[in-house]
């Protein structure tokens, strides 16, 4: 697909005056869930040093958003899926209507997700929502793209069918939210995990934990916005922009550069989803 020639400019971050450019990479947002100026909302980020950011479908009509976003702007990219909760929506027509979108967007998609399972909200029948799933995995195996899951209180079955289904794929487990010993089962497996606003959470101690103990070249940083808001925006709609506090926050556990965080989990990205 061709990029819009208005594509938005990427904007250098300077800090302290002396030059130091920090550049993020935004694994998962839902840039048409977020209630104001997508053009304005992909600008600031950029100011902020997010300059490339994957829009994650949850359905059909925003996975045909999600690309529409990638077609207009250079440092936005597109996952398509069909996300848990809305897993009952994937029959025919719609499962026929996505592969094709899949396919036809050519390099601006960059994932197949989210998809995955929750069992905490089960907006979705959990046999429907394993159907979805594997079709899904199924889908990104054909065109060799890395998978972005979602995983709500059922990461052993959402390991399992991984395991079964998914051999030789490259995962993102995004907003991961178990503890070390699963962190540890996915690093074995060379999984990626997406950390998020929760971990700037007073209250999310586990989450800090795991962020310590695993390396950061295992690491991958997202918003999910406008979900989950990190400190000091905890209950506002999340943005974009706002991914250098998790970035910041990861530098601190870690004891390490923001520029460092920024520098290694940009080379996840290169290696996982290519961008
Ligand atoms: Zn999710
Ligand atoms: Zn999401």
């Amino acid at each position: 697909m061709k990029i819009d020639q208005n594509a938005v400019k990427i904007l250098k971050k300077s800090r302290g005056g002396i030059g130091i450019s920090i550049f993020l990479v935004e694994t998962h947002t839902h840039l048409d869930l977020i209630k104001r100026s997508t053009e304005e909302v992909v600008e600031e980020a950029a100011q902020k040093g997010v300059t490339k950011m994957v829009t994650i479908g949850i359905d059909l009509e925003s996975s045909k958003t999600a690309l529409k976003f990638a077609s207009r702007w250079e440092g936005v990219y597109a996952a398509v899926g069909f996300h848990p909760h809305e897993a009952k929506f994937l029959e025919e027509k719609n499962w026929e209507e996505l592969q094709k979108l899949a396919r036809e967007g050519g390099d601006r998609i960059v994932a197949i997700g989210e998809t995955g399972l929750d069992y905490y909200r089960k907006h979705s029948p959990i046999s429907c929502q394993v159907e979805a799933f594997k079709k899904q995995i199924g889908l990104a195996k054909k065109l060799n793209l890395p998978l972005i899951i979602h995983s709500r209180e059922a990461h052993q079955d959402t390991l399992k069918i991984l395991a079964e289904e998914a051999r030789g794929l490259k995962v993102i487990i995004h907003c991961f939210s178990g503890d070390g010993e699963l962190a540890e089962e996915c690093l074995k497996r060379g999984y990626y995990l997406g950390i998020g606003g929760v971990v700037t959470f007073d209250n999310a101690k586990n989450i800090r934990t795991v962020v310590e103990q695993i390396p950061l070249d295992h690491i991958v940083l997202e918003t999910d916005s406008p979900y989950l808001a990190p400190h000091p925006f905890r209950g506002k709609p999340n943005e974009p922009r706002y991914l250098p506090l998790i970035a910041e926050k990861i530098a601190e556990l870690k004891k390490i550069s923001l520029e460092e965080v920024a520098k290694i989990t940009s080379t996840n990205c290169k290696k996982i989803l290519g961008i």
